[in-house]
């Protein structure tokens, strides 16, 4: 028969596979040693404090033993000391809304897993920890985490989110559509039970819907995001949402004589943020009910600005950062002129930026009230946000919305991974915690395009190459 020789052959390549360590894991090694030692290594520690200069950092054991000025610090005898002078050292970026998944196109729209590239490239920037934030293939997105964890893949921590919770009306067939409350409490404890570790609402998704998705994954000490529409940011604070996505483009509540559980049809959305003033009483009760009620929210601000004008006003590059050629590189041919194609069709109306601009705006002043904002890139889009260099744009934006450098990358890691309730592991440099890294050229604190000049990657003290890692998927992405 000549179906029987090829089965076994797969079958026997699955054992095979089974067993092994990624079998082309030491290629993208650059660091791996029982004591590593970053000298002369300027810090910037992730807690949002003024960079330390000349520092010197001892890693053993997956772990950080030691921060300290280089002057005065000995290395340990047999180290292997790494001299970093003009380097930075920065905790891993904890991407807080990073997809496993990226958009094919067509219509409906279609999502597939980049389940090859993905976990790569969110590491080789320096992504050392994800969440996924919605998922279009739950089971493959917790096997990838699986084979991480083993060490069989090269990849992120991940923290894997269950499939959406949508409600009627879903504009992808990726999403599963509520069949009410009791469906909605079903899904969370089958996703639960299968690994997922938190749960999306999405935009249109009924009240009673998210209420029972908010008391099931509670009971289970796990928490819920959304990308709202249907219903506004101070309905879902009080119904107990822990985080909104996409800061306040998600905002429903502005629109006038909105419809309680209706997603308000065409731009009516956008047209209200426009018109708001972030000072009126109105936003200024949003702004406090999230923070009283400790609820998070994700900026997302490249997806944003992939699909419109470049910020005329940027100084560090916004027009060509959209068209950044590392990023095109690792896609396909057909991703990116997909891509290419629809940045031509974006119109220079200036409305979008004024837009852009105020939601940044707002990100700021939910900051100054005391929110905790987290970052993540969203690679979804019109195409333009790939894992990885996505998050690194993000640090770049929140900086271009007028954060401090340092005060971005805190946004973008330890704030992290205080969501994820993982900050007393990871998060920040601090003596104790997991030597998660990333070590850039230059100076990020002083120029923060510095941040894109990733060399090595380090994930529980083994340094990974970056630049291996990003010739290893070029022109994946969009295919796998
Ligand atoms: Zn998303």
């Amino acid at each position: 028969m000549t179906v029987k020789l090829p089965f076994l052959l797969l079958h026997f390549c699955f054992v095979i596979a089974s067993f092994a360590q990624a079998p082309d894991r030491q290629q993208f090694i650059r660091v791996e040693a029982p004591t590593v030692v970053l000298s002369h290594v300027r810090v910037i520690d992730g807690t949002g404090s003024a960079p330390l200069e000349d520092q010197t950092v001892v890693i053993s054991g997956g772990k950080i033993q030691s921060v300290e000025a280089g002057a005065t610090a000995k290395a340990p005898a047999g180290a292997r000391v790494l001299d970093l002078t003009g380097y930075t050292v920065l905790p891993g970026l904890v991407g807080m809304h990073n997809h496993m998944f990226f958009p094919m196109g067509g219509s409906p729209p279609m999502y597939s897993n980049m389940g090859s590239s993905f976990p790569r490239l969110y590491l080789a920037l320096g992504v050392t920890t994800i969440r996924t934030t919605g998922s279009v293939a739950p089971y493959t997105d917790l096997e990838i985490k699986r084979l991480i964890d083993s060490g069989r893949m090269i990849g992120p921590k991940m923290h894997v989110t269950a499939p959406y919770f949508e409600g009627d009306g879903a504009f992808t067939p990726v999403m599963h559509q509520l069949a009410g409350p009791d469906d909605a409490r079903r899904m969370v404890n089958y996703w639960a039970d299968a690994g997922a570790t938190s749960f999306k609402a999405y935009m249109n998704i009924t009240r009673d819907e998210l209420r029972a998705v908010v008391e099931e994954a509670h009971k289970r000490g796990l928490k819920v995001t959304g990308h709202l529409c249907s219903i506004g940011y101070r309905e879902a604070a009080e119904l107990g949402i822990d985080n909104l996505e996409h800061g306040l483009f998600a905002d429903s509540e502005f629109v006038p004589e909105k419809k309680a559980d209706r997603c308000p049809a065409g731009g009516a959305v956008s047209t209200s943020l426009r018109q708001l003033d972030l000072n009126s009483p109105a936003a200024r009760e949003t702004i406090r009910t999230l923070v009283a009620k400790n609820v998070a929210i994700t900026s997302t601000l490249p997806v944003f600005e992939a699909g419109g004008a470049p910020l005329a006003q940027s100084g560090i590059g916004a027009a060509s950062s959209l068209l950044n050629p590392r990023m095109l590189n690792v896609m396909s041919v057909d991703a990116r002129v997909r891509y290419l194609q629809a940045r031509a069709r974006v119109s220079s109306e200036s409305n979008f930026v004024a837009l852009l601009r105020k939601a940044m705006e707002f990100e700021r002043l939910f900051v100054q009230a005391g929110g905790l904002l987290v970052a993540g890139p969203d690679p979804t889009g019109n195409g333009g946000i790939v894992a990885g260099f996505g998050d690194l744009r993000e640090v770049e934006l929140l900086v271009e919305a007028g954060f401090t450098p340092s005060e971005a990358i805190k946004i973008a890691s330890l704030n992290g991974a205080k969501l994820l309730g993982e900050d007393a592991r990871i998060g920040s440099i601090a003596v104790g915690k997991q030597a998660d890294l990333m070590v850039v050229k230059g100076n990020p604190a002083a120029n923060i395009g510095d941040i894109e000049k990733v060399e090595i990657v380090f994930k529980d003290g083994v340094g990974y190459d970056s630049e291996k890692l990003i010739q290893s998927v070029q022109g994946l992405v969009g295919i796998r």
